[in-house]
């Protein structure tokens, strides 16, 4: 049984509240030692950029103030968004569909506050909690759809979620993006976003240093309230995320872990 099987066993037997105060301790605590001792201040650069987010809120948590910032400089910014966001409807007693739509249109809401028109948006629909699941001719095909979408844009950097990020969806993401960078054999900064990994993984010890070398720390104090904004535009997910674990996305960094290819 691997240590995160042990803790969320653990975790099973411990009050609610009080598993997620240990989160917030462990997220805070892993989060600011990158932010302190192991990342390189980076500069905003002009690279067009094509951002790639398993869910609905993804993209705005992790990148909302690059995101920003880029557009101000009318920098052009893609968002994919991989799966339909059916499975988080929470508490709603909604049908499908209509989780679908809300979440959509939150995207589209979150995103205009951002400065990305909507014919810059994409929804590839996938379900839900079934990227990891994609095989042989599926797995394939979406590999397809996002080759198609980098050859149309050029994107010269590209987001992704963490490839440790605790979410099979997240970390399906991150694996799908770059076999398509490798099949089209495009020459990209493929860069990571962090959004469950120090939520979830419980201290260092599910970390090694090479799953968080090559840190980057970009300053969006400028553009932080508009991120805010646009992360409070998700009416639907905020009923649901923890407060605390929302805490992180709101402040005035943002951390990114690049790729070596
Ligand atoms: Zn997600």
């Amino acid at each position: 049984m691997t240590i995160r099987r042990v803790l969320q066993e653990l975790y099973k037997f411990l009050p609610n509240d009080l598993v997620q105060r240990l989160q917030y301790l462990n997220s805070s605590l892993v989060f600011n030692l990158i932010l302190r001792f192991q990342s390189q201040p980076s500069k905003l650069n002009l690279k067009p950029a094509m951002v790639f987010s398993p869910h609905q809120d993804d993209e705005t948590l992790g990148c909302g103030g690059m995101i920003a910032l880029k557009r101000e400089k009318g920098v052009p910014v893609t968002v994919v968004f991989l799966t339909d966001g059916q499975g988080s409807g929470g508490s709603m007693s909604k049908i499908k569909e209509e989780i679908i739509q809300i979440r959509k249109q939150e995207a589209q809401s979150a995103l205009s506050i951002l400065g990305v028109d909507s014919s810059d948006v994409y929804f590839l629909d996938k379900p839900d909690g079934s990227l990891r699941d994609l095989l042989g001719e599926s797995k394939q095909k979406t590999i397809e759809q996002i080759i198609e979408l980098l050859k149309k844009y050029k994107p010269q950097e590209v987001y992704v979620p963490h490839y440790k990020d605790c979410h099979r969806d997240h970390e399906a993401t991150y694996t799908l993006v770059k076999e398509a960078i490798a099949q089209l054999g495009v020459d990209v900064d493929l860069l990571q976003y962090p959004i469950w990994i120090f939520w979830r993984a419980p201290l260092f010890i599910m970390l090694q240093l090479k799953d968080i070398a090559a840190a980057r720390k970009l300053s969006i104090t400028e553009v932080q309230s508009r991120k805010q904004q646009a992360i409070a535009s998700y009416c639907s997910q905020m009923q649901m995320l923890p407060r605390q674990f929302l805490n992180r996305f709101l402040g005035s960094y943002e951390i990114f872990f690049k790729v070596e290819l």
